[in-house]
């Protein structure tokens, strides 16, 4: 499930409700990982079905971030007179334009599965626009 929070500088607030869905305690220590652009809150201490379980929910979120962009960048609907990417994948080729190889090979995976436009996936690399946030639909 996801909430909206509002940051503020005397921090984050998180909603009861949110602690309650995760199952993490009133009162106990909780570890707060920073990530670039993402925190991630974890019970302070986990029993080992409990961690296996949030190690597949993390993946599983992963995989839920590399689908939107999938579907951000739409189906490949022929690239302009450079051609997608995504045609020199299929030939076996690992040239990949510049933008793209620091993209996950999991990514690009789920790109040929579904047949995303590499090419617009490059584009939103070097435009840096916004693919994903509370304010898009
Ligand atoms: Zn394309």
């Amino acid at each position: 499930m996801k909430f909206i929070c509002e940051s503020a500088p005397q921090g984050l607030r998180i909603p009861t409700a949110a602690l309650n869905l995760s199952h993490i305690p009133y009162g106990g220590k909780v570890e707060l990982h920073t990530l670039d652009c993402a925190l991630v809150l974890l019970k302070g201490e986990l029993t080992a079905p409990e961690l296996i379980s949030v190690a597949k929910q993390l993946h599983n979120t992963a995989e839920e971030l590399y689908a939107h962009l999938a579907k951000v960048c739409g189906p490949c609907e022929g690239c302009e007179e450079s051609g997608c990417p995504y045609d020199a994948l299929e030939e076996e080729s690992i040239d990949l334009p510049g933008y793209l190889r620091d993209v996950p090979l999991e990514l690009l995976d789920i790109f040929g599965d579904a047949g995303s436009c590499l090419g617009e996936l490059e584009e939103h690399m070097i435009l840096e626009d916004i693919v994903y946030g509370s304010t898009m639909q």
